[in-house]
């Protein structure tokens, strides 16, 4: 019997998402934060008031209670500045302002702090009554705002928590602390825990964060980063066809970093875009003087991040690139993750589109590792190819969990005429296995691991030895 394809989709996800939850061993992938973008700072007026307000509940707190400053970032909001407008984000801010205004006790307050809330609370005994305050707020997002001019916007916050029962206690400090611990918050592996409450190792933490975005920023400026290039290739030829770009920090003193360390610090600041560029642009210069020494067609997979693929200008950049270095679009490929599209699809769709029309292909990337966008795969027809997760490939040889899995997104995919990459293919078996139920296209270490251009020999990597 052939399921009809909505049905086996919405199947696959749900089983997808349920194994998926169990390898994480209950922790969600914490959704990267990259919408941030510049918002707007808190006024002199706003932190003055915000800092009195707080100073005086510090200095009237009474024994056997504690006084706690929590700062409050709503995750959406400097995408929705930059989107629609800052008049929107207004509106946006001010009916978050009532839900929370709602929910806090007596003795307490809530100011504006540019595109932030501080709240302040006092009469409160212990820390865990400002977590459960915490949970309230966020709870209160639950629902998505209406507005007139965006519809419906679903939101999110993070919040971060500082307390004294010190009535000397520095005001400037507990606030200091607070969005120190906001900024922790923000970078929580753990999705269901969206607060942080203030400790010095947090404060190490973030200070760590800062120094390593400041030496990135003179890293992009000194050219010191390098992509190195991995292999994808025919799963039934073992013939290249394509090669993913993928970025390294290459540091003076601590040699090649891995974008693991630095991009998530990236993604938090316009530096993403910047780097997003650098790899655009030198990974389609080196792709055409591959394909003039080979003098045939090579792919070039490039991943992309969200604040890149949301930015203003980004389809003349891309076409910007692809005409300096003489490329034929379709010989560009743009690796969205999962994850990506599942948020943000509704925003991203036209622009999707767009590239498509252009000529270059789309596959989604870490393909089965995100809960919500499977069943949206229908509305995606301007992807090409998915490339499934590593964590399906690793097990496929003995788990029969794992092997089901990957077959069954495999003949998904096929019945939409949708390619499948398999990633992260270190063993002979598991490529046997892999083309056997039918997948297109191999990458991992058992080929080719990712390497410089400057190492790479284009002419003896375009065939690998390897007989499946
Ligand atoms: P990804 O896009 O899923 O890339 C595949 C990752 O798996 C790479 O890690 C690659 O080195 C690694 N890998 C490939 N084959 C194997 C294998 O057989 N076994 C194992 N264990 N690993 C394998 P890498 O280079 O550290 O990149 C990590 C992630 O960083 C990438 O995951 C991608 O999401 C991101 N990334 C890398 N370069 C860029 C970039 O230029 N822009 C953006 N936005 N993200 C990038
Ligand atoms: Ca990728
Ligand atoms: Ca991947």
């Amino acid at each position: 019997m052939i399921f009809p394809v909505a049905i086996l989709v919405s199947m696959v996800m749900l089983v997808a998402s349920v194994l998926y939850e169990m390898k994480q061993q209950g922790a969600w992938i914490f959704a990267e934060e990259t919408e941030k973008q510049k918002g707007r700072s808190p006024r002199s007026d706003e932190r003055l008031a915000g800092e009195t307000k707080l100073s005086e509940l510090v200095s009237s707190v009474t024994p056997g209670t504690i006084v706690g400053a929590l700062f409050c970032e709503i995750s959406q909001i400097k995408l929705v500045n930059d989107i629609y407008g800052y008049s929107v984000g207004e509106k946006l801010l001010d009916i978050i302002a009532e839900r929370f205004q709602a929910r806090i006790p007596e003795n307490s307050f809530l100011v504006r702090f540019g595109d932030e809330f501080l709240l302040g609370v006092s009469g409160v005994k212990t820390v865990q009554d400002l977590k459960y305050l915490a949970v309230q707020l966020i709870e209160s997002l639950s629902e998505p705002v209406a507005l007139e001019e965006i519809g419906e916007q679903f939101t999110t916050c993070h919040i971060g928590i500082s307390w004294t029962k010190d009535r000397d206690h520095d005001a400037s400090h507990l606030l200091r602390d607070a969005r120190t611990a906001r900024y922790l918050a923000t970078k929580t592996d753990d999705r269901e825990t969206r607060f942080v409450v203030f400790n010095e190792a947090g404060k190490e933490e973030a200070f760590r964060r800062l120094e390593v975005e400041r030496e990135l920023r003179l890293a992009v400026r000194n050219q010191q980063l390098v992509i190195y290039y991995q292999a994808i290739v025919d799963a039934n030829t073992t013939q290249v066809v394509c090669y993913e770009a993928l970025i390294r920090w290459d540091h003076p003193e601590k040699g090649i970093i891995a974008p693991a360390v630095f991009l998530p610090i990236a993604s938090e600041s316009d530096l993403i875009v910047e780097i997003g560029d650098y790899v655009l642009e030198h990974g389609c210069e080196q792709v055409a003087n591959w394909q003039r020494t080979l003098s045939a067609p090579v792919k070039l997979a490039v991943n992309l991040a969200e604040r890149q693929l949301l930015q203003h200008g980004f389809l003349e950049k891309i076409s910007k690139y692809i005409a300096l270095s003489g490329i034929d679009p379709k010989d560009l490929e743009l690796e969205i993750s999962e994850e990506m599209l599942a948020e943000n699809l509704d925003r991203s769709k036209n622009i999707l589109l767009e590239l498509q029309r252009m000529g270059i292909t789309l596959s989604i990337d870490d393909f089965g590792t995100s809960q919500a966008s499977l069943t949206r795969l229908k509305s995606l027809s301007m992807v090409s190819t998915l490339k499934l997760d590593r964590i399906f490939v690793k097990d496929i040889t003995f788990n029969k969990v794992d092997h089901a899995m990957a077959s069954a997104m495999t003949q998904m995919a096929k019945s939409m005429g949708i390619n499948v990459v398999a990633e992260g293919v270190e063993e002979q078996d598991q490529a046997q296995a892999l083309q056997e139920m039918g997948v297109d296209y191999l990458q991992g270490f058992l080929f080719h691991r990712p390497e410089s251009a400057k190492t790479l020999n284009i002419f003896s990597s375009q065939q690998s030895t390897l007989q499946l």
